[in-house]
């Protein structure tokens, strides 16, 4: 077949490289002079592209046209002629829509020293030998663009890649950080990030009110939080802008006739779908969505084109023991109560791995409640809902829950048969009928086995189903989140498992010189590789040499997987994947 994508950001090129394999004729049409989209523009992910595109750059079957645009469409007989301005007319059986997302630009509050975070990541670019003289003191302001009455979906990625953006930051320079945030939408293994920058003295301070006043020596912040209005000065901003669809997509949507949603993203008729049988979408052309599941979505929308829904499910009946999908633990909470309040909060940096899926299983549960007539409050200290999930809290708002969200420091207890709020300048109690803990649900669901294979989350995201050959994950299991994912993911990994792309197993190699036994690559690995040793040291004390013990981190090449999540968890950045891609 003759297929035709759209985009050659991750996505299209991760459905380029299915079809590729099946044997397809594919062209890949880029609206602009380079291939890689937003992922070629962050600098710790430029080589990472490249490698992954170097893979399939030369093949025979593949076309890639840049810089061009699609001037008309026709469809006849079921086949798609595609006039592209000064190419003439190209025919597709098939079309992959892989438009990608485009990063908000905040005129209204850039400045010299307050930059966006993709404009920030240029500046501490290792390319950039120094870093600027007054690199001192640096906020990170989230939700830029996002989460407003403007563009209300929470655009999903920003918050991890200023998690990020803190790591490569400090692998450079010391300076003081703190976060400006409204929730903390991590996931995953970021959460051991989160603690770990907490504990090297960066700040975080829960607010979604702030004035910036930019001058020659720096800005003046001034945000409320706790009570009162604040004021701060810092040397440089950075703005953690959102992602919105390419606009691309409303020409798109008539030439060839697809659906938008309300939001400007294209409207999913089946998963990873926009007209059934012809058209199939990946990436950001469906919401905002980090790389990992922009490869994901592109592998499932590379294999829907190549092989149709029908054989997609006869190939699942055959690949099935490949497969591992969890089933959902049910949360009985009952409705003969008249009040309830849950808590979406947690201390424990493995339960934080579960603020999505509680977050979206608790803003289910309480919606249910309060259209029977049943008062309900929910206390967050982090509610997880990024993308759609957004909408759906603020529908969830107007319906009548009480939302109360906790503010730095402050703590929720259980006391004498209420909830009370501690900790802060408030003291809040609450009296209802049933209270809700994340963490009593957590401890009933920590007793089973399966749960320790929520670990496997932020598999390599290079496969990012597969837990070992034999095993590839999908659905609750590989990521318990919301439910529209499970039928993308078990495409994505269907498609995962026949390209079985099995790589050499990568070790990774620790620089015990400069460990410092810290502990976050043990915590992180899925597969318990790691351990922390002691091994014999020679420190100078005054001038002679002194045999110490040190503790740092072991690698047991039997255990390793060589999914690299040591690697990209370690903040001092010394665990190297040799020759890894
Ligand atoms: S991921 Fe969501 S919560 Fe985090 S900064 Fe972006 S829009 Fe805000
Ligand atoms: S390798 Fe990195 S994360 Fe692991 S103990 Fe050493 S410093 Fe900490
Ligand atoms: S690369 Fe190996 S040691 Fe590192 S986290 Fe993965 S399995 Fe564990």
């Amino acid at each position: 077949m003759n297929i035709l994508i759209i985009g050659g950001g991750i996505s299209g090129i991760s459905a380029a490289k299915v079809l590729l394999k099946e044997g397809h004729r594919v062209t890949i049409l880029e609206s602009t002079q380079d291939l890689g989209g937003l992922m070629a523009k962050i600098a710790n992910c430029r080589v990472g592209f490249k490698t992954f595109f170097d893979e399939i750059h030369d093949r025979r079957n593949l076309t890639i046209i840049k810089g061009k645009k699609i001037e008309h469409v026709e469809k006849n007989n079921g086949i798609y002629r595609v006039k592209i301005e000064g190419e003439g007319e190209i025919e597709a059986e098939k079309v992959i829509i892989a438009t990608g997302l485009i990063p908000y630009d905040p005129v209204e509050i850039k400045g010299k020293r307050i930059l966006t975070s993709l404009e920030y990541d240029s500046l501490i670019d290792q390319k950039n030998e120094k870093l600027p003289e007054d690199f001192d003191k640096i906020a990170f302001i989230l939700c830029v663009g996002s989460r407003s009455k403007e563009y209300p979906l929470c655009s999903s990625v920003c918050c991890s890649y200023t998690i990020r953006e803190i790591k490569w930051t400090l692998m450079r320079s010391n300076p003081e950080i703190t976060v400006f945030y409204n929730d903390l939408r991590l996931f995953g293994q970021e959460f051991f990030l989160e603690k770990v920058f907490r504990e090297r003295g960066v700040r975080f301070i829960r607010t979604n009110t702030r004035h910036f006043e930019e001058d020659k020596t720096g800005i003046t912040i001034r945000f409320y939080t706790d009570g009162e209005i604040k004021e701060e000065r810092f040397n440089y901003a950075v703005l953690g802008i959102g992602l919105r669809p390419n606009q691309s997509l409303v020409d798109l949507s008539k030439l060839f006739s697809f659906s938008l949603n309300n939001y400007g993203f294209v409207y999913e008729t089946a998963p990873l779908t926009a007209v059934d049988e012809k058209i199939y979408i990946c990436g950001g052309a469906i919401e905002p969505m980090n790389i990992k599941d922009s490869i994901l979505t592109g592998f499932g929308a590379g294999l829907l084109a190549s092989m149709g829904k029908e054989k997609i499910n006869e190939s699942l009946k055959h690949h099935e023991k490949y497969l591992y999908k969890e089933r959902e633990p049910e949360f009985i909470i009952g409705k003969d109560a008249n009040s309830y309040l849950f808590y979406i909060g947690t201390d424990d940096t493995f339960s934080s791995m579960f603020y999505e899926y509680i977050s979206s299983r608790f803003l289910e549960i309480a919606k249910e409640l309060v259209s029977s007539g049943k008062k309900v409050y929910i206390i967050t200290k982090n509610l997880v809902v990024p993308s759609y999930g957004e909408i759906e809290y603020e529908a969830i708002k107007g319906e009548g829950v009480i939302f109360i969200n906790l503010e730095e420091g402050e703590r929720v207890e259980k006391k004498d048969g209420k909830v009370v709020i501690t900790g802060g300048k408030r003291d809040l109690s609450f009296v209802v009928d049933r209270m809700v803990f994340m963490e009593d649900l957590l401890t009933e669901l920590k007793t089973k086995e399966f749960l320790s294979f929520y670990r496997s989350e932020p598999q390599l995201r290079w496969s990012p189903t597969k837990w070992n050959r034999e095993r590839f994950h999908a659905g609750f299991i590989r990521h318990p989140r919301a439910k529209r994912w499970e039928g993308r993911e078990i495409i994505g990994a269907l498609a995962e498992i026949l390209l079985d792309k099995e790589e050499e197993r990568v070790i990774p190699v620790v620089n015990e010189e400069r460990c410092s036994g810290c502990g976050s690559c043990k915590d992180a690995c899925p597969h318990n590789a790691i351990k922390i040793t002691p091994v014999p040291k020679d420190v100078a004390i005054f001038g002679l040499l002194s045999n110490t013990l040190n503790p740092v981190a072991k690698i047991n090449s039997d255990l390793c997987m060589g999914c690299g999540l040591c690697a990209s968890t370690c903040p001092s950045d010394v665990i190297n994947l040799p020759s890894a891609r």
